[in-house]
């Protein structure tokens, strides 16, 4: 794996006065043997876009190269219980100062509870579940002893929130269903992606806007307007504004110029690009 990546990963960074340094929340690359059918299998689900870039790593680290990308969190999903052990030890050997791989383990796994042991264990900083591939509402109370696991291994949750591209319009993983689980369980380290909800952003408007909730912006602010991206990068606090991009699903330099578009203002600005991130993910890089 390390020998197919670019010899200097970190040429290129924060070249040019305009390039922000920022950390991705949000991305997905395969091993390299696996990244041309899984990306093939993803872009033939209905709904579904084509991806931006190869699914590799290596092809990952080029992008965040070319968009002045310091760190980008690579999230798994687990679609069966059985792919854990090989997600989690690919997790473990990609993880590095530029990689901060999020592995996933299916909720009704009849291991899940050690499944959260094994990832702490290993060292990594969170781990990533999505409703809609892995089949339960975000507050189905078969997952509570999970949440409660979650909740005091002190692991960062990555969250699909919202409607899904490939998937009926069913609410599974929504606002209302975020204040629910926050709720009951006020310190998990819950991320919702996608703006607090993906095409369902009149709910975090009704629901999450202002409050200390971590949201990050991936595959998001392409479906607003200005003015709507503004309404709400402008409406929550700067503290829980995260950067994330779903690459491959869209480009990271693009996004990043989206953002530096927007007129957020230099503090705002640094508190979601990588401020926020760094902090969530025990950096202490400047
Ligand atoms: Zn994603």
């Amino acid at each position: 794996m390390v020998e197919s990546l670019p010899p200097n990963p970190v040429s290129g960074v924060a070249e040019g006065p305009q390039m922000a340094k920022a950390v991705d929340f949000h991305t997905h690359a395969f091993p390299d043997g696996l990244a041309a059918k899984a990306i093939a299998t993803l872009e033939a689900q209905p709904g579904n876009p084509k991806a931006v870039l190869d699914g590799t790593l290596g092809g990952l680290l080029r992008s965040m190269d070319a968009a002045g990308i310091e760190t980008s969190v690579v999230a798994c999903i687990a679609t069966k219980p059985e792919q854990f052990p090989s997600i989690l030890n690919w997790c473990r050997s990609i993880a590095s100062e530029r990689i901060v791989p999020f592995p996933s383990f299916h909720p009704f796994d009849p291991a899940a509870l050690a499944r959260i042991d094994a990832v702490r264990e290993a060292g990594l900083k969170g781990i990533k579940l999505h409703p809609y591939y892995q089949g339960f509402d975000m507050d189905d109370p078969r997952l509570l002893p999970i949440y409660e696991a979650l909740q005091e291994s002190g692991l960062l949750h990555l969250s699909h929130t919202g409607f899904d591209t490939a998937f009926p319009r069913i609410r599974k993983c929504d606002a209302v269903r975020v204040l629910r689980l926050l709720d009951r369980f006020p310190r998990l380290r819950l991320v919702t992606t996608h703006l607090g909800g993906w095409q369902d952003w009149g709910e975090t408007r009704r629901h999450l806007l202002g409050r200390p909730i971590y949201m990050e912006i991936s595959y998001s602010l392409e479906f607003m307007d200005d003015a709507a991206a503004r309404e709400l990068l402008l409406g929550h606090p700067k503290e829980y504004l995260l950067f994330g991009t779903d690459s491959p699903w869209s480009d990271q330099k693009r996004t990043v110029e989206r953002v530096l578009s927007l007129g957020l203002g230099a503090e705002r600005e640094a508190a979601l690009l990588h401020d926020n991130a760094r902090r969530l993910l025990g950096r202490t890089t400047t």
